[in-house]
């Protein structure tokens, strides 16, 4: 019997943990059961995603930079990676702001709505932590990006998530040394990240395995811990214009790879779908990364000198879908609150959205503590942060599942982007779980 596709069961595991999800919201201890025998199922999963990151990324790119044999062409990849991540970032932005200001979605928020959305998010400690943490991040230098990236100790950098950045930087440096000492002096490290890169996509592979579940666990919990419905409603056209944005974010995604690498582009979607469902149920790029480097590798054919790069930068600092979304928020709670933003100020949100993606961690929230810095940019009062954060704190967990879905499908589009133009991309080469088994039989 031909076995259902991996993107079938993870579809039909988020759908049956959604229906279980609200089934057990109309039963008395539905929500402690789903928090204590549910939920762990799925953050067992994401906690094995997140566990093989870091040696994913340093056994990946080490391998693409050693194979690259030319250091020129690895500045090459890496300038024109920046340039479309800026570009497509700068698109996402616009369209959102273009659809906030067409659509207007602030303009029909009642008093009366506001007020209940401020008695019951504004002391929320949801929406404080986001405050400071934004705060604290303000207080940073102009260059302190440039400082974090540069660990003054790799086994620190590597042991924390937060800090795959320093990796990236601290492997890179590896990757280059590792050229110039030559070939054959660098064959044994080669061939050692070789085989932790083989090995650690096979654990990919094996965690994939469990993902209908998990997906169902994950859902599941998100529906038990969701807002009063009552709340969602109000926010109806506030989320819609921003899933539209993101819609049209796939859009442009469909026609970019379409009219520039040449390939079909639902064939495209279809193939990295894992990974933008894992993106939905986990709401985090970060999690996602391994999933989203072994769907575009193994299935889309992006030669690794590529991917390796490429997606581990992108789920780091390139964010289309947080910034589409941070520019609707900020325009839609100024209109609620009748704070007036004009052309200008709408170019300003431009640039911080730009430089809030880049800055945003790659995990639930993180888009939302960066929209304070951006509507701080505009010259909103500090008092009123905590009101307009409230306004949008109903919806922010459903609006973080789609728009990660928009992050990942953008590192995945500019991978295939920047692969095509340096002539890296191939034919698919998919390896399953079980392609070795009989030999360990
Ligand atoms: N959850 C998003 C991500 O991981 C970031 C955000 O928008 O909050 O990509």
């Amino acid at each position: 019997m031909k076995k259902m596709e991996l993107h079938w069961q993870i579809l039909i595991g988020m759908f049956l943990g959604i229906l279980f999800g609200f089934a057990m919201t109309q039963i008395s201890w539905g929500r402690d059961f789903v928090s204590d025998w549910v939920q762990p199922l799925g953050t067992i999963f994401v906690k094995l995603l997140k566990l093989i990151a870091i040696p994913l990324i340093l056994a990946s790119l080490i391998k693409g930079i050693s194979d690259l044999k030319d250091i020129s062409k690895f500045r090459n990849i890496g300038i024109r990676t920046i340039v479309i991540y800026v570009c497509t970032t700068i698109v996402a932005i616009t369209i959102g702001l273009i659809l906030v200001n067409i659509m207007r979605p602030g303009d029909g928020i009642s008093q009366d709505t506001i007020d209940r959305l401020t008695t019951a998010y504004a002391n929320d400690s949801g929406v404080t932590s986001k405050i400071a943490e934004a705060t604290k991040q303000k207080e940073a230098g102009p260059l302190s990006f440039l400082e974090n990236m540069v660990p003054d100790n790799a086994f620190k950098s590597m042991s924390d998530n937060k800090l795959m950045l320093q990796v990236i930087f601290f492997t890179i440096f590896m990757g280059i040394s590792m050229l110039l000492i030559g070939e054959k002096k660098a064959k044994p490290l080669k061939k050692f990240f070789d085989a932790l890169n083989d090995v650690v996509l096979k654990m990919v592979d094996l965690i994939m395995l469990t993902a209908p579940v998990a997906v169902f666990a994950l859902l599941a919990s998100v529906v038990v811990s969701s807002s009063d419905p009552d709340l969602l409603l109000a926010l109806l056209k506030y989320a819609g214009v921003v899933v539209l944005g993101l819609f049209l974010m796939i859009v442009f995604y469909i026609i970019v790879v379409s009219t520039y690498a040449k390939i079909n582009p639902f064939w495209f979607l279809k193939e990295i779908s894992p990974a933008q469902l894992l993106a939905f149920s986990t709401s985090s790029s970060a999690a996602t990364l391994p999933v989203t480097m072994e769907r575009v590798e193994e299935h889309i054919g992006v030669d690794k000198e590529v991917s390796s790069f490429v997606l581990p930068v992108g789920a780091t600092i390139n964010m289309d879908g947080t910034s589409l979304y941070q520019g609707v928020a900020a325009v839609f709670i100024a209109q609620a609150l009748d704070f007036d933003l004009g052309l200008g100020a709408q170019l300003i949100i431009v640039l911080t959205a730009l430089l809030a993606s880049i800055g945003s961690a790659a995990v639930p929230g993180a888009g939302m503590v960066m929209l304070v810095i951006v509507l701080e940019s505009v010259g909103f009062p500090a008092d009123k942060l905590a009101i307009g954060l409230a306004l949008i704190f109903a919806v922010d967990r459903p609006l973080d599942m789609c728009r990660t879905i928009i992050n990942v499908t953008g590192d995945a589009t500019v991978a295939t982007i920047v692969a095509k133009s340096v002539g890296k991309l191939g034919k698919p080469h998919v390896e399953n779980w079980d392609d070795h088994l009989d030999e360990v039989k």
